[in-house]
């Protein structure tokens, strides 16, 4: 149980917010506290719910002044325990899910600006309802929030065409730590006028400020869209298929998605709805997505080009095209619920990670050897945003083996798949950012002038050391 805040603090959140407005001991808070798949349960004495800009200032101010420790929160889906309120530190939850305003659509500047709390699918159904694309596009979109997706800088299946959420902000709204409120909310393409700062929140997951309010790129909807399954015998050959595919559609290719022969395997024993993509088993799977802003002839012709084409060359084993919408949907839908078709299946020690797209096939192959080294039979599951050489690096538990005893093996895994992608050129977090989880990992991973130029930043924005603390960073006391 967290500790009670004092009964005057407690009356000045209030004043500002109103009581319905704030949850404490009594109400249920697990939603707030409990990291969403119960990896950790956290504690606050206390979640508040401001609706405006300028209640979020009154808040931090208050929080700066009697040195209090703040947690931001989004939907809560994040995957690194960002957003977990640490049993210990008494941190209060601020959620900004009342800050949810669409608050200008600008069809000529093609942006929308949007308050924090606002949820990724609603923002997508805005654009679309305005004949706009919004591209990010994740599993959690229809709960986690823009907020939240700007500050773990979130990726997902639209990357490879549209970039991860940094190139789809054009300007924020931060309260600082302090109370300041930072309006940065230009709709400019070009702006170079010294530091860019809107870069250092976007990715900070709440350390340095809230963010209250972003000016988010539209892009035009396309008019015709295929989505298709393709076989490959390798690795390296999904790599020549992406290389064929970029090469023939460019940015017409909005999602390549890899999928392992054991994942398909683990959706058809775990769900009833879904059926084998190909008529023969292949070791790898592409689920492809190519699109056109000029109709639907031409998404089609394009995509039986490329397919025809990689046939030929033997690139890929065998195809098959969604025939409609629905069956669109559904191939996705195998894609999102890869990783639940892992849970009956035991288990899983999952890494977020990135290579050079070149060495994502030495990825699989080192590092299934070094990890079944440290846990002989242990299952490679690993999938992903290929295009971006973004790999969920899953191992699933042998078969039969105990959940806990298996995940006894977790930090030894983590250190040998760590290891070998530092090797690899590539990154110790490609999406879901650092957050509790990473902490020790990051350490690991940037040198000591990173470590230190990012503890001076955080010092200059937070001196205090009010915003989330015991995230992303190790700050000396
Ligand atoms: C099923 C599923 C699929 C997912 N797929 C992907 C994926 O493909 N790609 C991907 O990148 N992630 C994915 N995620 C992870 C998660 O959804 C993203 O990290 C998402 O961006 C988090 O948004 P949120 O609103 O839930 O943020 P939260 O979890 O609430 O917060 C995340 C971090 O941001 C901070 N924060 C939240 N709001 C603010 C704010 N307004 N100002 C300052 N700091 C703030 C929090 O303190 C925390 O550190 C997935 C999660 C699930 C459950």
């Amino acid at each position: 149980m967290a500790e009670a805040i004092s009964s005057e603090l407690l009356n000045q959140f209030t004043a500002i917010v109103g009581k319905k407005n704030i949850l404490d001991s009594s109400d249920d808070l697990t939603h707030y506290t409990d990291e969403n798949r119960g990896y950790v349960i956290g504690q606050t004495p206390l979640v508040i719910k401001p609706k405006t800009r300028e209640e979020v200032a009154q808040i931090l101010k208050l929080a700066s002044e009697t040195g209090t420790p703040i947690v931001p929160q989004g939907g809560h889906t994040g995957h690194m325990g960002g957003g977990v309120p640490i049993s210990g530190i008494n941190s209060i939850v601020v959620s900004t899910e009342r800050m949810n305003k669409a608050r200008d659509i600008d069809l000529s500047a093609n942006t929308l600006t949007v308050e924090a709390g606002v949820i990724l699918e609603t923002i997508q159904d805005l654009a679309a309802q305005n004949n706009r694309l919004f591209p990010l596009s994740l599993g959690s979109q229809g709960s986690c929030m823009i907020g939240g997706n700007i500050s773990t800088n979130a990726g997902g299946t639209g990357v490879l065409a549209f970039g991860n959420t940094r190139d789809l902000v054009m300007g924020l709204e931060v309260v600082l730590p302090d109370g300041e409120i930072w309006d940065g909310l230009n709709k400019l393409r070009k702006n170079n006028t010294g530091y860019d700062l809107k870069n250092l929140f976007i990715g900070a997951e709440g350390t340095l400020g809230i963010v209250t309010a972003a000016v988010l790129k539209l892009f035009p909807a396309p008019a015709g869209k295929e989505v298709a399954w393709a076989g490959f015998a390798s690795t390296l050959k999904a790599l020549d298929f992406l290389q064929l595919a970029k090469s023939k559609a460019g940015n017409q290719l909005t999602a390549f998605e890899l999928i392992p022969r054991i994942g398909i395997e683990f959706l058809l024993k775990n769900f009833d709805n879904f059926s084998d993509p190909l008529e023969q088993p292949c070791p790898w799977y592409g689920l492809i997505e190519i699109s056109s802003g000029r109709s639907e002839d031409d998404a089609r012709s394009l995509t039986e080009n490329i397919f025809s084409d990689a046939l030929e060359k033997g690139i890929i084993e065998d195809a098959v095209l969604a025939s409609n919408i629905a069956q669109q949907k559904l191939f996705w839908k195998m894609r999102e619920d890869l990783p639940l078709s892992q849970h009956p299946e035991g288990a899983s020690i999952a890494h977020d990670i990135s290579v050079p797209i070149g060495k994502v096939p030495e990825l699989m192959e080192r590092g299934e050897a070094l990890v079944t080294n440290v846990v002989p039979g242990a299952r490679m599951v690993a999938f992903g945003h290929l295009g971006d050489g973004n790999i969920h690096f899953n191992f699933s538990s042998p078969v039969g083996a105990d959940r806990e005893q298996y995940m006894t093996n977790r930090k030894a895994v983590n250190e040998v798949v760590y290891q070998l992608v530092l090797e690899l050129g590539g990154s110790i977090s490609a999406e879901h950012g650092i957050g509790l989880f990473k902490k020790d990992a990051l350490e690991q991973s940037k040198s000591p002038v990173e470590l230190a130029m990012m503890r001076q930043i955080k010092n200059c924005f937070d001196p205090k050391g009010i915003m989330n603390p015991g995230k992303v960073l190790n700050m000396p006391q």
